[in-house]
């Protein structure tokens, strides 16, 4: 089982070491090249902006895009969730837009915005939060499965193929998220 982790920018590093602890093959992508082979893909916490960008640059966005259409497993955190976002609601530009649901970026303020609670993720259970500058999902379409609320606002969905949470389940030592992500992946193969 090899898994792609997103490796332009942001926490990426974190996110291999939880994979690593779970026994999985782990390749950073930096080129569209090191695309081909992966069996999941992690977009890691950053800056969305950054990142799309970059994306873009490295004619990386369309072969995603076609990739999680397709069915490649994804797990996506924070600025990964944005990147998957249909609709970024304080943003003109989307992403790779695989995800049918409108985010809201920074949507707990850029300064105080980062604080840690828990709460009950479905088919996890209660689960360690922490949340730096995170997007909340205002509105999801129908066939998405709210995962997770904190305060009345969806921090964790999953449609099909493709999980977005608003946290950043790396900075924890929880490895319940991961080993539900690589489930999917297994089960695909
Ligand atoms: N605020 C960042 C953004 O809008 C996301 C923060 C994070 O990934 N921790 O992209």
């Amino acid at each position: 089982m090899k898994i792609g982790v997103l490796a332009v920018q942001g926490a990426f590093i974190e996110q291999e070491m939880m994979l690593k602890k779970l026994g999985a093959d782990c390749v950073e992508i930096r080129q569209k090249e090191q695309l081909a082979g992966i069996d999941g893909i992690v977009l890691p916490g950053g800056e969305s902006t950054v990142q799309g960008q970059l994306l873009r640059k490295l004619d990386m966005l369309n072969p995603l895009k076609d990739m999680i259409k397709n069915g490649l497993p994804v797990l996506a955190t924070c600025a990964g969730l944005i990147l998957l976002s249909e609709t970024i609601e304080n943003d003109s530009l989307s992403h790779i837009g695989t995800l049918p649901v409108v985010v809201k970026r920074n949507a707990y303020g850029r300064q105080l915005g980062s604080f840690t609670t828990t709460a009950a993720v479905e088919g996890v259970g209660e689960y360690p939060m922490v949340f730096i500058r995170a997007p909340y999902i205002d509105s999801v379409a129908e066939g998405v499965k709210v995962l997770a609320t904190v305060d009345d606002h969806i921090v964790a969905v999953q449609y099909h193929n493709q999980i977005g949470l608003s946290f950043h389940p790396e900075l924890t030592e929880d490895t319940r998220i991961h080993e539900y992500f690589l489930q999917i992946v297994k089960e695909r193969n």
